[in-house]
């Protein structure tokens, strides 16, 4: 069967370039229809469907940012590509704008244009954003709380175990307890959807005490091999603002005879910094009988300097949203730079999650990062497997396989 031909939309009020955007079209087989100005283009976005739209940033009195708000908005998301002169930063922002409004593939190609990128760009169909958030959009299964309550009273809410290491030697330190729900009914639920179904439930204590119980287990599995690990638990605001959670949390660690210093609670930017004071007095009992308190997604929430400064943390832990994509995004690599700097001047470790790479590990680790979490290193394993996971990770870094290229060469 044929395929239906491409068409692209060009935006951009300089005919000139324009036309250069519309000859690598017509090369390559796709109708163009040119726009020189947003109100022209929003016109033909609503009487034509297209494949591709080059938006350049610059268009007079509307830019470039407004249209693909509008392009976003749209059922069917043509791929994006934007265009333009500006330096590299403000199309990197520009992108990174479209990608959160939706136009999940969109790219950037700076001006003067260069032919091959630019044909390339085209030559990339969209991706299905239409079918990922028609799925995103589409009524999800209802899970009640009842579901939640009775999933919970037939123990199908457990932990898994994500290792963290530390960045300069390689070594296992520790790990994050990340709760799962293996339901019968709606399989494998994503904790981001079932925790607030937990407190929805009023059962965020008894399942946090079970992550906490759970990563007990596995401290006690590993601290004869490896004396100075320590486990995660993710504390909800609701836990915080419980006044008696840190005896609780005390008492099932002294039934198990394992010390506060094993265990590290995180507790997310947003939280901490939403009730100062509540969460102060909570989190200065809990240093006080030993626990270490990681602060988490360090760099989405707003955090004041004078208030982190107060605060008991040990940690801050790096939005896994920063470390993604911060070797190709200089943007981003400034604010991880930052982010270990003030954590090493408040005297914390600087955790990174969701570290997917190698070369992102050796970069963090060259900028003083301690601690390192991420696929690279392991997805969250099921207590059974953690044990032997660690071994042979052990077995990978006497090998070598893990050390920078350049200094196995030394
Ligand atoms: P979080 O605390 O930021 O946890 C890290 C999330 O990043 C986990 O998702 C983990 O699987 C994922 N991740 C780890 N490494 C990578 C990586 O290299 N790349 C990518 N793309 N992702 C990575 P998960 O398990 O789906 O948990 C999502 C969130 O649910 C957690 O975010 C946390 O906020 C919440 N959560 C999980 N367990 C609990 C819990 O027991 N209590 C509470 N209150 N919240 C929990
Ligand atoms: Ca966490
Ligand atoms: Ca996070």
């Amino acid at each position: 069967m044929a395929q239906p031909k491409q068409s692209v939309l060009i935006v951009d009020d300089d005919p000139v370039q324009g036309q250069l955007i519309r000859n690598v079209c017509n090369r390559i087989g796709y109708t163009a229809v040119f726009a020189a100005s947003y109100e022209s283009a929003a016109a033909a976005l609503t009487t034509h469907r297209f494949s591709h739209v080059t938006i350049d940033l610059a268009l007079g009195e509307r830019d470039g940012i407004e249209l693909i708000r509008l392009i976003t908005s749209l059922p069917q998301i043509p791929r994006v590509i934007v265009i333009s002169g500006c330096e590299q930063r403000i199309l990197n922002a520009a992108v990174r704008l479209a990608h959160a409004a939706g136009a999940c593939d969109a790219v950037s190609i700076p001006k003067p244009i260069e032919l091959s990128a630019l044909r390339q760009a085209l030559m990339v169909l969209p991706c299905d954003c239409r079918g990922a958030r028609s799925a995103k959009q589409r009524k999800p299964d209802v899970i009640t709380t009842d579901d939640l309550c009775a999933g919970f009273a037939n123990g199908e809410i457990f932990a898994m175990f994500q290792p963290k290491i530390l960045l300069s030697t390689g070594r296992l330190v520790g790990c994050e307890a990340l709760a799962r729900w293996d339901s019968p009914k709606f399989g494998m639920v994503s904790p981001d959807r079932f925790i607030p179904l937990v407190e929805q439930a009023g059962l965020i204590k008894p399942v946090t005490l079970l992550m906490l119980r759970e990563a007990i287990a596995l401290i006690q599995d590993l601290l004869p091999t490896v004396p100075d690990f320590s486990a995660a638990v993710n504390f909800s605001a609701t836990l915080l603002a419980d006044p008696t959670i840190p005896e609780d949390v005390e008492s099932i660690l002294v039934e198990n005879s394992v010390s506060g210093r094993s265990m590290m609670i995180e507790i997310t930017e947003t939280t901490a910094m939403s009730d100062v004071a509540k969460a102060m007095d909570t989190l200065l009992r809990l240093r006080i009988k030993g626990f270490g308190i990681s602060m988490d997604d360090f760099g989405t929430g707003y955090s004041s300097m004078s208030v982190l400064a107060q605060m008991p943390f040990c940690e801050l832990k790096i939005d896994r949203t920063f470390i993604k994509d911060c070797l190709v995004d200089q943007d981003l690599w400034k604010v991880v730079t930052s982010a270990v700097a003030i954590a090493r001047a408040y005297n914390m470790k600087a955790v990174a999650e969701g570290i997917e790479d190698l070369e992102t590990l050796w970069a963090l680790e060259a900028i003083g990062c301690h601690i390192g979490q991420g696929y690279a290193i392991s997805k969250a394993l099921p207590r059974s497997e953690f044990k032997q996971w660690s071994a042979s990770w052990e077995r990978r870094l006497r090998d070598g396989l893990l050390q920078m290229p350049k200094r196995k060469q030394a």
